[in-house]
Protein backbone atom coordinates (compact mmCIF):
# COMPACT_ATOMS: atom_id res chain seq x y z
CA UNK A 1 0.00 0.00 0.00
CA UNK A 2 1.32 3.52 -0.81
CA UNK A 3 2.12 5.83 2.07
CA UNK A 4 2.87 9.34 2.47
CA UNK A 5 5.02 10.52 5.64
CA UNK A 6 1.76 11.37 7.08
CA UNK A 7 0.68 7.90 6.87
CA UNK A 8 -2.12 9.02 4.22
CA UNK A 9 -3.01 5.68 2.05
CA UNK A 10 -3.00 6.18 -1.54
CA UNK A 11 -5.72 3.79 -3.67
CA UNK A 12 -6.38 6.41 -5.78
CA UNK A 13 -4.84 7.77 -9.39
CA UNK A 14 -6.20 10.23 -11.60
CA UNK A 15 -5.04 9.59 -15.43
CA UNK A 16 -4.77 12.39 -17.84
CA UNK A 17 -5.30 10.72 -21.27
CA UNK A 18 -5.33 14.15 -23.46
CA UNK A 19 -4.73 18.07 -22.95
CA UNK A 20 -6.53 18.81 -25.60
CA UNK A 21 -10.15 20.20 -25.20
CA UNK A 22 -13.73 20.33 -27.41
CA UNK A 23 -14.34 23.29 -25.08
CA UNK A 24 -12.46 26.13 -23.65
CA UNK A 25 -13.88 27.24 -20.21
CA UNK A 26 -12.16 30.37 -18.72
CA UNK A 27 -11.39 29.20 -16.05
CA UNK A 28 -9.56 25.71 -16.92
CA UNK A 29 -8.07 26.73 -20.27
CA UNK A 30 -5.22 29.17 -20.86
CA UNK A 31 -5.28 31.85 -23.71
CA UNK A 32 -2.14 30.66 -25.81
CA UNK A 33 -3.86 28.26 -28.06
CA UNK A 34 -2.96 24.56 -27.34
CA UNK A 35 -1.46 22.94 -30.35
CA UNK A 36 -1.59 19.12 -31.45
CA UNK A 37 -0.05 16.47 -29.45
CA UNK A 38 3.91 16.42 -30.58
CA UNK A 39 4.42 12.76 -31.52
CA UNK A 40 5.39 10.77 -28.62
CA UNK A 41 5.14 13.09 -25.99
CA UNK A 42 2.38 11.70 -24.27
CA UNK A 43 1.96 8.32 -23.27
CA UNK A 44 0.38 6.06 -25.46
CA UNK A 45 -2.44 3.45 -25.12
CA UNK A 46 -0.15 0.46 -23.99
CA UNK A 47 1.86 2.89 -22.36
CA UNK A 48 -1.25 4.18 -20.11
CA UNK A 49 -1.84 0.70 -19.47
CA UNK A 50 1.42 -0.64 -18.35
CA UNK A 51 2.09 2.19 -16.29
CA UNK A 52 -1.34 2.08 -14.44
CA UNK A 53 -0.66 -1.51 -13.79
CA UNK A 54 2.51 -0.82 -11.73
CA UNK A 55 0.59 1.47 -9.85
CA UNK A 56 -2.40 -1.16 -9.45
CA UNK A 57 0.40 -3.59 -7.94
CA UNK A 58 1.49 -0.91 -5.54
CA UNK A 59 -2.17 -0.76 -4.52
CA UNK A 60 -4.00 1.33 -6.15
CA UNK A 61 -7.40 0.29 -6.96
CA UNK A 62 -9.50 3.24 -8.27
CA UNK A 63 -8.39 4.85 -11.62
CA UNK A 64 -10.18 8.29 -12.90
CA UNK A 65 -9.73 8.94 -16.50
CA UNK A 66 -9.39 13.02 -17.08
CA UNK A 67 -7.73 15.55 -19.38
CA UNK A 68 -8.01 17.89 -21.05
CA UNK A 69 -11.58 16.32 -22.77
CA UNK A 70 -10.40 12.48 -22.63
CA UNK A 71 -13.37 11.95 -24.83
CA UNK A 72 -10.92 13.74 -27.93
CA UNK A 73 -8.45 11.39 -27.62
CA UNK A 74 -9.14 8.75 -30.94
CA UNK A 75 -7.67 6.05 -28.98
CA UNK A 76 -10.05 6.30 -25.73
CA UNK A 77 -11.65 2.86 -26.56
CA UNK A 78 -8.93 1.11 -26.30
CA UNK A 79 -7.84 2.82 -23.55
CA UNK A 80 -11.19 2.24 -21.43
CA UNK A 81 -10.91 -1.19 -22.41
CA UNK A 82 -7.60 -2.06 -21.66
CA UNK A 83 -7.66 -0.57 -18.15
CA UNK A 84 -11.16 -2.61 -17.37
CA UNK A 85 -8.88 -5.42 -16.85
CA UNK A 86 -6.53 -4.06 -13.85
CA UNK A 87 -8.41 -4.64 -10.74
CA UNK A 88 -9.49 -1.14 -10.16
CA UNK A 89 -12.67 0.63 -10.07
CA UNK A 90 -12.77 2.62 -13.07
CA UNK A 91 -14.30 6.38 -13.51
CA UNK A 92 -13.94 9.32 -15.98
CA UNK A 93 -14.74 13.22 -15.58
CA UNK A 94 -15.76 14.47 -18.68
CA UNK A 95 -17.61 17.62 -20.54
CA UNK A 96 -20.09 15.15 -21.85
CA UNK A 97 -20.40 16.31 -25.20
CA UNK A 98 -18.97 13.54 -26.91
CA UNK A 99 -20.62 10.63 -24.33
CA UNK A 100 -23.59 9.62 -26.18
CA UNK A 101 -21.33 7.72 -28.63
CA UNK A 102 -19.79 5.54 -25.76
CA UNK A 103 -22.51 4.59 -23.48
CA UNK A 104 -21.90 1.20 -24.11
CA UNK A 105 -18.04 1.20 -24.14
CA UNK A 106 -18.30 2.23 -20.88
CA UNK A 107 -20.85 -0.38 -19.59
CA UNK A 108 -18.72 -3.09 -21.48
CA UNK A 109 -15.87 -1.56 -19.33
CA UNK A 110 -17.89 -1.30 -15.63
CA UNK A 111 -17.39 2.81 -15.57
CA UNK A 112 -19.89 3.84 -13.16
CA UNK A 113 -19.12 7.13 -11.72
CA UNK A 114 -19.37 9.50 -14.30
CA UNK A 115 -18.29 13.78 -12.88
CA UNK A 116 -19.99 16.30 -15.58
CA UNK A 117 -18.61 19.85 -15.96
CA UNK A 118 -21.46 21.92 -16.01
CA UNK A 119 -21.03 25.75 -14.80
CA UNK A 120 -24.90 27.44 -15.65
CA UNK A 121 -27.75 26.02 -17.08
CA UNK A 122 -28.62 29.84 -18.83
CA UNK A 123 -27.19 28.96 -22.94
CA UNK A 124 -25.82 32.74 -22.98
CA UNK A 125 -23.49 32.38 -19.41
CA UNK A 126 -22.64 29.11 -20.67
CA UNK A 127 -21.44 30.09 -24.27
CA UNK A 128 -19.55 32.64 -22.67
CA UNK A 129 -18.00 30.61 -20.47
CA UNK A 130 -17.17 27.67 -22.62
CA UNK A 131 -16.55 29.64 -25.69
CA UNK A 132 -19.11 27.30 -27.31
CA UNK A 133 -23.06 26.72 -28.06
CA UNK A 134 -23.20 23.29 -26.55
CA UNK A 135 -25.20 23.34 -23.62
CA UNK A 136 -28.39 21.60 -24.82
CA UNK A 137 -26.28 18.25 -26.35
CA UNK A 138 -24.73 18.17 -22.73
CA UNK A 139 -27.59 18.86 -21.26
CA UNK A 140 -29.51 15.75 -22.80
CA UNK A 141 -26.01 13.78 -22.75
CA UNK A 142 -26.39 14.08 -18.81
CA UNK A 143 -30.30 12.90 -19.23
CA UNK A 144 -28.95 9.64 -21.47
CA UNK A 145 -26.39 9.01 -18.59
CA UNK A 146 -28.73 8.85 -16.24
CA UNK A 147 -31.05 6.70 -18.35
CA UNK A 148 -28.85 4.53 -18.43
CA UNK A 149 -28.08 4.32 -14.71
CA UNK A 150 -24.86 5.56 -14.61
CA UNK A 151 -23.71 7.47 -11.41
CA UNK A 152 -23.66 11.19 -12.62
CA UNK A 153 -22.33 14.35 -10.22
CA UNK A 154 -22.18 17.69 -11.78
CA UNK A 155 -19.21 19.55 -11.30
CA UNK A 156 -19.58 23.46 -11.73
CA UNK A 157 -16.77 25.76 -10.77
CA UNK A 158 -18.47 29.22 -9.33
CA UNK A 159 -16.97 32.32 -9.88
CA UNK A 160 -17.97 35.58 -8.24
CA UNK A 161 -19.77 37.88 -10.62
CA UNK A 162 -19.95 35.74 -13.41
CA UNK A 163 -22.21 32.42 -12.40
CA UNK A 164 -23.09 32.74 -8.67
CA UNK A 165 -26.71 33.39 -9.53
CA UNK A 166 -26.80 30.14 -11.19
CA UNK A 167 -26.47 28.37 -8.55
CA UNK A 168 -30.17 27.86 -7.32
CA UNK A 169 -31.17 26.40 -10.44
CA UNK A 170 -28.26 23.99 -10.70
CA UNK A 171 -28.93 22.89 -7.42
CA UNK A 172 -32.79 22.65 -8.31
CA UNK A 173 -31.74 20.04 -10.65
CA UNK A 174 -31.20 17.40 -7.47
CA UNK A 175 -35.16 17.46 -6.76
CA UNK A 176 -35.58 14.83 -10.11
CA UNK A 177 -32.84 13.70 -10.93
CA UNK A 178 -30.56 11.45 -8.55
CA UNK A 179 -27.26 13.60 -9.29
CA UNK A 180 -25.02 15.59 -6.94
CA UNK A 181 -24.35 18.70 -7.98
CA UNK A 182 -20.90 19.88 -6.70
CA UNK A 183 -20.24 23.58 -6.57
CA UNK A 184 -16.37 23.72 -6.78
CA UNK A 185 -14.39 26.76 -5.16
CA UNK A 186 -12.53 28.42 -8.01
CA UNK A 187 -8.73 27.30 -7.83
CA UNK A 188 -5.50 29.46 -9.46
CA UNK A 189 -3.63 27.73 -11.89
CA UNK A 190 -1.32 29.12 -14.76
CA UNK A 191 -3.11 31.13 -17.03
CA UNK A 192 -6.82 31.20 -15.80
CA UNK A 193 -6.95 34.45 -14.89
CA UNK A 194 -7.76 33.38 -11.01
CA UNK A 195 -7.96 35.90 -8.17
CA UNK A 196 -9.13 35.68 -4.93
CA UNK A 197 -11.70 38.24 -5.08
CA UNK A 198 -13.02 35.98 -7.87
CA UNK A 199 -13.60 32.88 -5.38
CA UNK A 200 -17.49 32.18 -4.41
CA UNK A 201 -16.53 30.65 -1.00
CA UNK A 202 -18.32 27.66 0.48
CA UNK A 203 -20.07 29.82 3.06
CA UNK A 204 -21.59 31.96 -0.08
CA UNK A 205 -22.73 29.16 -1.74
CA UNK A 206 -24.25 27.93 1.46
CA UNK A 207 -26.46 30.97 2.25
CA UNK A 208 -27.02 30.82 -1.59
CA UNK A 209 -28.75 27.69 -1.58
CA UNK A 210 -30.10 28.09 1.39
CA UNK A 211 -32.16 31.74 0.61
CA UNK A 212 -34.41 29.20 -1.87
CA UNK A 213 -34.50 25.74 -0.54
CA UNK A 214 -33.84 23.63 3.55
CA UNK A 215 -30.67 22.30 3.68
CA UNK A 216 -29.06 19.50 5.58
CA UNK A 217 -25.86 18.04 6.44
CA UNK A 218 -25.57 14.51 5.53
CA UNK A 219 -22.49 12.05 5.95
CA UNK A 220 -18.98 12.41 3.42
CA UNK A 221 -18.07 9.82 2.42
CA UNK A 222 -14.29 8.29 3.43
CA UNK A 223 -11.48 10.50 1.37
CA UNK A 224 -14.57 12.65 0.09
CA UNK A 225 -13.67 16.32 -1.29
CA UNK A 226 -17.04 17.48 -1.52
CA UNK A 227 -18.86 18.31 1.83
CA UNK A 228 -22.48 16.87 1.17
CA UNK A 229 -25.91 17.96 2.04
CA UNK A 230 -29.36 16.97 1.44
CA UNK A 231 -31.89 19.04 0.19
CA UNK A 232 -35.80 18.32 1.49
CA UNK A 233 -37.45 16.13 -0.63
CA UNK A 234 -35.27 16.02 -2.98
CA UNK A 235 -33.85 13.00 -5.08
CA UNK A 236 -30.51 13.94 -5.55
CA UNK A 237 -27.59 16.03 -3.22
CA UNK A 238 -25.39 18.59 -3.50
CA UNK A 239 -21.97 19.43 -2.19
CA UNK A 240 -19.12 22.14 -2.12
CA UNK A 241 -15.42 21.66 -2.92
CA UNK A 242 -13.94 24.10 -0.49
CA UNK A 243 -10.28 23.91 -1.50
CA UNK A 244 -9.30 27.85 -0.96
CA UNK A 245 -11.73 28.46 2.05
CA UNK A 246 -11.81 25.07 3.75
CA UNK A 247 -9.31 22.46 2.23
CA UNK A 248 -9.44 19.11 3.09
CA UNK A 249 -6.51 17.48 2.44
CA UNK A 250 -6.33 15.37 5.45
CA UNK A 251 -7.78 12.51 3.92
CA UNK A 252 -5.87 12.81 0.67
CA UNK A 253 -5.48 9.46 -1.36
CA UNK A 254 -5.02 10.69 -4.60
CA UNK A 255 -1.77 10.82 -7.14
CA UNK A 256 -2.24 12.13 -10.87
CA UNK A 257 -0.61 10.94 -13.80
CA UNK A 258 0.06 13.60 -16.47
CA UNK A 259 -0.81 12.87 -20.10
CA UNK A 260 2.79 13.49 -20.88
CA UNK A 261 3.49 10.69 -18.15
CA UNK A 262 4.61 12.61 -15.31
CA UNK A 263 3.23 11.78 -11.75
CA UNK A 264 2.02 14.58 -9.96
CA UNK A 265 1.50 13.88 -5.91
CA UNK A 266 -1.18 16.95 -5.61
CA UNK A 267 -2.90 18.91 -7.55
CA UNK A 268 -0.96 22.06 -6.61
CA UNK A 269 2.48 20.16 -6.47
CA UNK A 270 5.79 22.25 -8.54
CA UNK A 271 7.48 18.81 -8.69
CA UNK A 272 6.81 15.92 -11.22
CA UNK A 273 8.27 12.53 -11.18
CA UNK A 274 9.28 11.86 -15.23
CA UNK A 275 7.67 8.36 -15.24
CA UNK A 276 7.42 7.97 -18.90
CA UNK A 277 10.59 8.69 -19.24
CA UNK A 278 12.13 5.86 -16.85
CA UNK A 279 9.51 3.62 -18.54
CA UNK A 280 10.87 4.43 -21.75
CA UNK A 281 14.39 4.06 -20.99
CA UNK A 282 13.63 0.43 -19.12
CA UNK A 283 13.67 1.55 -16.17
CA UNK A 284 12.12 0.27 -12.69
CA UNK A 285 9.43 3.00 -12.15
CA UNK A 286 8.16 1.32 -8.77
CA UNK A 287 10.64 2.87 -6.70
CA UNK A 288 10.06 6.16 -8.13
CA UNK A 289 6.37 6.32 -8.00
CA UNK A 290 7.06 5.41 -3.79
CA UNK A 291 9.70 8.28 -3.86
CA UNK A 292 7.47 10.77 -5.71
CA UNK A 293 4.98 10.47 -3.34
CA UNK A 294 7.17 10.53 -0.27
CA UNK A 295 7.61 14.29 -1.76
CA UNK A 296 4.13 15.05 -0.80
CA UNK A 297 3.05 17.94 1.02
CA UNK A 298 0.67 17.52 3.68
CA UNK A 299 -1.68 20.88 2.50
CA UNK A 300 -2.30 22.11 -1.27
CA UNK A 301 1.48 21.06 -2.43
CA UNK A 302 2.75 23.07 0.40
CA UNK A 303 2.77 26.53 -2.26
CA UNK A 304 -0.47 28.58 -0.87
CA UNK A 305 1.56 29.84 2.54
CA UNK A 306 4.19 32.13 0.31
CA UNK A 307 0.91 33.02 -2.32
CA UNK A 308 3.16 32.29 -5.36
CA UNK A 309 2.51 29.24 -6.39
CA UNK A 310 4.42 27.44 -9.56
CA UNK A 311 1.92 25.37 -11.66
CA UNK A 312 0.65 23.66 -14.75
CA UNK A 313 -2.76 25.22 -16.18
CA UNK A 314 -5.60 22.64 -15.26
CA UNK A 315 -5.76 21.67 -18.73
CA UNK A 316 -2.37 20.31 -18.57
CA UNK A 317 -2.67 18.76 -15.55
CA UNK A 318 -5.74 16.75 -15.81
CA UNK A 319 -8.26 17.70 -12.95
N1 LIG B 1 -12.89 17.93 -19.53
C1 LIG B 1 -13.31 17.20 -18.39
C2 LIG B 1 -14.28 18.00 -17.56
O1 LIG B 1 -14.47 19.18 -17.85
O2 LIG B 1 -14.84 17.42 -16.62
C3 LIG B 1 -12.18 16.69 -17.52
C4 LIG B 1 -11.05 17.62 -17.23
S1 LIG B 1 -11.46 19.06 -16.27
C5 LIG B 1 -9.87 19.80 -16.14
C6 LIG B 1 -11.74 18.33 -14.69
C7 LIG B 1 -12.46 19.21 -13.68
O3 LIG B 1 -11.62 20.28 -13.32
C8 LIG B 1 -13.75 19.81 -14.17
O4 LIG B 1 -14.78 19.46 -13.30
C9 LIG B 1 -13.51 21.29 -14.10
O5 LIG B 1 -14.67 21.99 -13.74
C10 LIG B 1 -12.45 21.37 -13.01
N2 LIG B 1 -11.68 22.61 -13.08
C11 LIG B 1 -10.94 23.08 -14.11
N3 LIG B 1 -10.37 24.26 -13.81
C12 LIG B 1 -10.75 24.54 -12.53
C13 LIG B 1 -10.50 25.64 -11.66
N4 LIG B 1 -9.75 26.66 -12.02
N5 LIG B 1 -11.05 25.62 -10.43
C14 LIG B 1 -11.83 24.58 -10.05
N6 LIG B 1 -12.10 23.52 -10.83
C15 LIG B 1 -11.58 23.51 -12.07
FE1 LIG C 1 -12.13 21.33 -21.29
FE2 LIG C 1 -12.88 20.27 -18.97
FE3 LIG C 1 -11.12 22.29 -19.04
FE4 LIG C 1 -13.63 22.79 -19.70
S1 LIG C 1 -12.90 22.09 -17.67
S2 LIG C 1 -11.78 23.45 -20.86
S3 LIG C 1 -14.25 20.90 -20.64
S4 LIG C 1 -10.80 20.27 -19.82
Amino acid sequence: MLKDRFGRKHNYLRISVTNLCNLKCVYCMPDEILSGRAENKYMSVSEIYEIAKVFTDLGINKIRITGGEPFVRKEIAAIFTKLSDLPVTLAVSTNALLIDRYTELLKNCGVKNINVSLDTLNPEEFSSITKSNTLEKIFSNIILLLENDFRVKINFVVMKGINENAVIEAAGLTKNFGVEVRFIEYMPFKGNKWSAGKVYSHDEILENIRSKYNIYKIPDEPNDTSKKYGINGHAGNIGIISTITKPFCGGCNRLRLTADGKLKNCLFSKGETDLLSAYRKGEEIKQLIISGLSEKEFERGGQFESGKIENRSMVNIGG
